[in-house]
């Protein structure tokens, strides 16, 4: 039942809809047909809206006598009164979509309820609105809004092309898409057909249309506390953005933005990502509508969040947890060591037979999974290796940076004794140097590496960490290389993180070294029991993977 609102309530409500584009035509009708539980929505756009927009749905429909109030400001059969407010469920409530429309379009709405043998038609243009009359229709509706902005010239001054304001509509309707799966979508221009999503389909066309052809399979999301639930799919690390247009977020089925939500994707990639890089996906978020204030204005979406902190809590730790899975899947294929090479027969290459020791037991390992063998250094720089699938490149400084870095964050969070040095390392520092020094001492500390201060400029090492690993290769603690590697900007690491990242990054191989077989394959099995081995602590990739149809097509095989 469709009733007028209240002058109370109408003072309640954020300053109405403003139709500014084609766009804001199809977001009014689509989401009247989404509240009205359409599992089918047609949208049919001509001249990229300026000529015809149609939304037809297979919903509740209108009844006959409801028509006229329907195009009424301030008539909705959404909320009864200003209590309503507190607890919306529908996409609509302020009554006002219809009656801005044809404040500046030629409106026609054709809708038939379930109970009716025949539908109903209404016109509405400007100040006129015309008598319901019979109509032939099926069970549902059909809006067909013409000539819009035909009598406002000036909104249409500042419209882009058709093809221009027709994209921004595909870009909504498809990202729309992503929170209704139950619902099939078409979009049609021109009447060309740009997209059929079928309802209750997988996902995946959905996201193919929204994000593109993604360089890494998307990763699942999931989590919950007694509040809120999060869900959705979000992109590999390493598979990111320059910018964060690509982060959609849902909040009870509304599109909306969130910085503080944002800033929790972002804060869940810490030590994932690239520095400046964002990643992207799509994110629903569910909480108890009296949550969140959804009449803010029609313009601004940063939606307002109550418990705004536990809900940040949630989606980071569900967006962290699905990456440290993601990682460990994606390592799986990248790197999983196999017995012997003796086993694999004939390809058993003489070159490598002096590595068997070196390989974890065969019997540990499944005989289905893929035989990683490092094949050569490149350049000093990089590790060669190939598992018969796909060929591997491992930045070796930065796989060892990532090695060094977890362990330090281990031996930090155990406690972990620290080894002393029978000689303690005296080293000099410059006045600026131990500033910057002297602020990292208890993160070092925490870490394993004990520094102390001994004398006017000079510091000295008098306890390492006990189980840094090193590839068989220690080094001298460098002071200026270390301060150096400190100013590196690491987005998302803590302090004490920062210090860690850097004294890796000091201590461990470098590019341009020469690696031996041994410390190349110890090194690789390092990496892999790394909780995050696919990225070092600034963000940057340790494997890249080239896959057989990724070479095919450098051949033009494909
Ligand atoms: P609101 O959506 O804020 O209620 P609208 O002006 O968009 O305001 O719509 C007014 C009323 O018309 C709605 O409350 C609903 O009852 C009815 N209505 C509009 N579109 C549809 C539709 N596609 N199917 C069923 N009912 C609709
Ligand atoms: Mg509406």
């Amino acid at each position: 039942m469709i009733r007028v609102l209240d002058p109370e309530t109408i003072g309640q409500i954020a300053a109405g809809e403003v139709i500014e584009r084609p766009l804001s035509v199809v977001k009014e009708l689509v989401e009247n047909a989404l509240d009205a539980d359409a599992t089918r929505i047609a949208v049919r756009v001509r001249g990229g809206g300026l000529i015809e927009i149609e939304v037809a749905d297979d919903g509740a429909g209108i009844a006959p006598d409801d028509l006229l109030l329907a195009v009424r400001r301030h008539a909705t059969s959404k909320i009864a009164n200003a209590a309503g407010l507190t607890h919306v469920d529908t996409l609509g409530f302020r009554g006002e979509g219809l009656a801005s429309i044809a404040a500046v379009a030629r409106l026609t709405i054709v809708s038939r309820t379930a109970d009716a043998d025949v539908a109903s038609a209404i016109d509405a243009h400007a100040e006129e609105i015309g008598e319901p009359r019979p109509f032939a229709g099926p069970p549902g509706t059909r809006v067909v809004v013409r000539e819009l902005f035909a009598n406002v010239p000036v909104r249409r001054e500042y419209l882009r092309s058709p093809s221009a304001e027709f994209a921004r509509i595909a870009a909504w309707l498809a990202t729309l898409a992503l929170a209704y799966p139950q619902v099939g979508f078409t979009l049609e221009h021109d009447g060309k057909q740009t997209f059929a999503f079928a309802p209750d389909d997988d996902l995946a066309p959905r996201l193919r249309q929204v994000f593109g052809a993604t360089s890494a399979p998307m990763v699942p999301v999931r989590g919950d506390d007694a509040r809120a639930a999060v869900s959705g799919w979000v992109s590999s690390p390493g598979d990111d953005r320059a910018d964060r247009r690509s982060q959609i977020l849902f909040v009870n089925g509304r599109l909306l933005r969130s910085t503080l939500l944002s800033g929790a994707w972002s804060a869940a990639y810490r030590t994932f990502a690239m520095v400046g890089r964002y990643p992207y996906g799509v994110l629903y978020l569910s909480v108890p509508p009296s949550e969140v204030d959804p009449n803010v204005h029609p313009t601004k979406s940063d939606v307002r969040l109550r418990h705004g902190d536990r809900v940040v809590a949630v989606v980071k730790g569900a967006i962290a947890s699905a990456l440290r899975r993601g990682a460990a899947e994606r390592l799986e294929r990248a790197i999983s060591f196999a017995p012997p090479l003796r086993e694999s027969g004939s390809n058993g290459a003489a070159s490598v037979d002096w590595a068997e020791p070196l390989l974890p037991a065969g019997g540990a390992h499944d005989a289905e999974k893929k035989t990683l063998r490092v094949l050569a250094q490149v350049d000093r720089t990089f590790i060669l290796a190939s598992d018969g699938d796909a060929v591997v490149l491992i930045d070796q400084h930065a796989a060892h940076e990532r090695i060094v870095f977890e362990q330090l964050t281990a031996n930090a969070r155990a406690h972990a004794a620290a080894e002393p040095l029978l000689i303690p390392h005296t080293f000099e520092v410059r006045p600026e140097e131990a500033d910057k020094l002297e602020a990292t001492l208890d993160a070092l500390a925490a870490g394993g590496l004990h520094v102390e201060r001994f004398g006017e400029n000079a510091y000295r090492v008098t306890a390492t960490p006990a189980r840094l690993v090193h590839a068989g290769r220690t080094r001298p603690f460098d002071v200026a290389e270390f301060i150096e590697c400190l100013g590196d900007e690491v987005r998302g690491l803590d302090a004490d993180q920062r210090v860690w990242a850097s004294l890796a990054c000091h201590s461990v191989v470098r590019a341009h070294e020469r690696l031996e077989y041994p410390e190349m394959t110890a090194l690789v099995e390092r990496l892999q029991r790394c909780e995050n081995p696919m990225h070092c602590p600034h963000g940057r990739p340790t494997i890249v993977r080239l896959e057989a149809a990724q070479i095919a097509r450098l051949f033009k095989r494909v």
